[in-house]
C-alpha cells in the first residue's frame, strides 16, 4: 500500500489556523481507513521565516518539494513585508517550477448557504484559471523612476501551447461531464495580441470536441452576467488575471472566501498538485480564531480526489455540507459564532459518523 507523502505549508495569518483543521480532517481520516496511509511534513516557509532568512525558503526549498504527492498550502500574506514578496519568492515559483498550470476553482453553492444574490437555481459551476504564464509576469520594467515622464511597462506573456494544454483540461472536463458549453472570458476587442492567441487557441482545442460549443464573453460583460445569471455557468476558461478576478467574484456569490476552494493542478503528474483555499492571510481576522476553515478543509477533499481517494473526498464533502446546512457551528463569515476549531470538530464527528 502507497503512503500520501503531503508538505503541509501553513503560511501566515489565517494560514496557520485553518490549517490545522485541515491536518485534522485528514488525520481524522486516516485514523478511520486503514487502507489511507498519510504522512504529512510541516515547513514553516512564511513571513517570519523571510524576516530571519531573508528569503521565503531555502535555496533547496523546490528540490525539497519536489519529492512529495502533493502539497497542501494555506495562505500567506504579511503586513511586515512587501506584498510581492510571498507571491514572487513562494507561491509563483511552486505554480510555474511545478507546472500547475490549470487553477481549478470550484464555484459551488452548498444547500442552505444563502447567495447575496437572488438567483434561480443552484450555482455551480468550475472556474479553470491559467496558472503558469499570462498577466502575472515578471516581465517588464520601470523607466524615468520619480520623474514627471516616469513609465511602466508590463509584459503579458501568451504562449499557444500554454493556453491550449488548459482548454484541453477543461473540455476534457467538459465531455467527462456532459457539459456542452464551455465559456471563454476574454478581452481581445481590446487587448488585441495576446488575447487574439489566446482566443485562437481556445477555439483550435474546441474543435476537437464536436459537441461542446465555445463561447466567448468580453471580462466585463462576463462580470455582469455573474451578477445576473449566475446559475447559467458551467464551465469557464480564463486567463490568469482575469480568472483570479472571476474566481474571487464566484466566491462571493457562493458564501463568500471562506467556502472557496481550488487546486493547482499539474495534469501530467511529474511534479507534485498544490491545494489551497482561493482565500489570502486575512490578517484583519488572523489570531482570533475566526476564520472559516471550511475552505481549507474542501481544499483538502480536492486533493484526497487528486489522490486518487474519490471516497474519502466524498465523505469529506458530505461532512461539509451537513455541518454547513445544520448552521450549529458556523463562523462569524457565515453569521455564526463558532470558533475555528469548533467548525472543524464538527467536520471531523461527521465524518466519524460515516466512517
Ligand atoms: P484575504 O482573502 O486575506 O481577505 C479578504 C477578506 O475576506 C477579509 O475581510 C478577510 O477577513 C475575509 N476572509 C478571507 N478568508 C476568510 C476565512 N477563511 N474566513 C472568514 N473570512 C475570511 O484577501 P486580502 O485582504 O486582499 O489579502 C490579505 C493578504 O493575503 C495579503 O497579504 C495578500 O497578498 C494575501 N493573499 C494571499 C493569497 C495566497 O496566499 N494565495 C491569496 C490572496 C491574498
Ligand atoms: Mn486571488
Amino acid at each position: 500500500m502507497n503512503t500520501n507523502r503531503i508538505a503541509v505549508l501553513p503560511g501566515d495569518g489565517i494560514g496557520p489556523e485553518v490549517m490545522a483543521e485541515g491536518v485534522k480532517v485528514l488525520k481524522a481520516l486516516a485514523e478511520a481507513d486503514s487502507s489511507f496511509q498519510l504522512e504529512m511534513t510541516s515547513f514553516e516557509w512564511n513571513s517570519d521565516y523571510y524576516l530571519k532568512h531573508g528569503r521565503m525558503m531555502p535555496e533547496d526549498g523546490l528540490t525539497t518539494l519536489k519529492n512529495f504527492d502533493a502539497i497542501f498550502f494555506g495562505a500567506l500574506g504579511d503586513r511586515r513585508i512587501p506584498e510581492h514578496i510571498p507571491i514572487w519568492e513562494l507561491i509563483m515559483p511552486i505554480r510555474k517550477n511545478f507546472n500547475q498550470y490549470v487553477n481549478l476553482r470550484p464555484i459551488k453553492q452548498l444547500p442552505g448557504v444563502k447567495s447575496p444574490l437572488h438567483t434561480e437555481g443552484p450555482i455551480d459551476f468550475y472556474v479553470f484559471r491559467e496558472n503558469a504564464e499570462g498577466e502575472y509576469s515578471n516581465m517588464g520594467g520601470r523607466l524615468y523612476q520619480q520623474m514627471p515622464e516616469e513609465i511602466a511597462i508590463q509584459n503579458t506573456v501568451i504562449t499557444k501551447k500554454g493556453v491550449q494544454r488548459l482548454a484541453r483540461y477543461a473540455f476534457d472536463y467538459a465531455r467527462r461531464n456532459d457539459v456542452t458549453k464551455v465559456v471563454n472570458a476574454t478581452k481581445s476587442n481590446a487587448i488585441i495580441h495576446s488575447m487574439g492567441l489566446w482566443d485562437e487557441s481556445v477555439k483550435a482545442i474546441a474543435a476537437e470536441y464536436p459537441g461542446i460549443e465555445v463561447e466567448d464573453a468580453y471580462i466585463d460583460a462576463l462580470a455582469a452576467h455573474f451578477v445576473q445569471r449566475p446559475e447559467s455557468f458551467e464551465v469557464i476558461v480564463a486567463s490568469n488575471l482575469f480568472g483570479d478576478i472571476l474566481s474571487d467574484l464566484g466566491a462571493a456569490l457562493v458564501g463568500g472566501l471562506g467556502l472557496s476552494p481550488s487546486a493547482n493542478l499539474n495534469p501530467e503528474g511529474d511534479f507534485p498538485s498544490m491545494f489551497e483555499p482561493v482565500h489570502g492571510s486575512a490578517p484583519d481576522i488572523a489570531g482570533k480564531q475566526a476564520a472559516n476553515p471550511i475552505a481549507q478543509i474542501w481544499s483538502a477533499a480536492l486533493m484526497l480526489e487528486h489522490l486518487g481517494r474519490k471516497d474519502l473526498s466524498a465523505v469529506v464533502m458530505k461532512a461539509i455540507e451537513q455541518v454547513v446546512a445544520s448552521a450549529t457551528t458556523l463562523t462569524p463569515d457565515l453569521k455564526g459564532n463558532a470558533r475555528t476549531f469548533e467548525t472543524g470538530d464538527t467536520i471531523v464527528k461527521q465524518i466519524h459518523q460515516q466512517m
